[in-house]
């Protein structure tokens, strides 16, 4: 890890909520791919443990496994390693948003923004690679299968773009 991924790392590490997640990805996003979009909105579903999010093609919703969430929360022994996951799971599903549909082209471009912000050894680096079950093991044996119907929309999400011009 370099002086400049270092201090990208201390970012990811301290991020304080989804918004603050979102802001670092499209800034590395841009930084990487001279990407951008904005008007995003997320909402929080019980998934099965298999998936992390998910993106409505064509529509301005990321949906984000919470049951995924809270097991990582759990799991995880810091606040690094669930905003690496964090970090690592909203950069996939905004790439998408940016209209990128294939699956491999998005899994690679992750695992690509990661590797270049964060260094080859960082969580979200290694979850991008492979999955978040090598670094959460234990996910492989929860046995949460269906979707739930209830949503929860987070506030204040995509909220500082406001004012761009899109
Ligand atoms: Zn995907």
């Amino acid at each position: 890890m370099n002086a400049e991924q270092a201090v990208f790392a201390a970012k990811v590490a301290h991020l304080k909520d989804f918004n603050e997640a979102l802001e670092l990805v499209k800034s590395a996003v841009f930084q990487k791919f001279r990407m951008h979009r904005a008007g995003l909105s997320l909402v929080l579903q019980v998934m099965p443990t298999n998936l992390g999010a998910y993106h409505i093609l064509g529509s301005n919703i990321i949906a984000m496994n919470s049951y995924v969430l809270a097991a990582i929360k759990n799991l995880s022994g810091s606040d690094t390693e669930y905003n690496s996951y964090l970090f690592m799971v909203l950069a996939h599903e905004y790439l998408h948003s940016l209209g990128l549909v294939d699956e491999n082209t998005v899994r690679q471009m992750t695992y690509d923004l990661c590797k270049a912000m964060l260094g080859d050894d960082h969580g979200s680096t290694k979850m991008a690679k492979e999955d978040p079950s090598s670094l959460f093991p234990q996910l492989r044996n929860m046995v949460q299968t269906q979707f739930g119907r209830d949503f929860q929309l987070v506030k204040n999400f995509d909220t500082a773009s406001q004012g761009y011009i899109q």
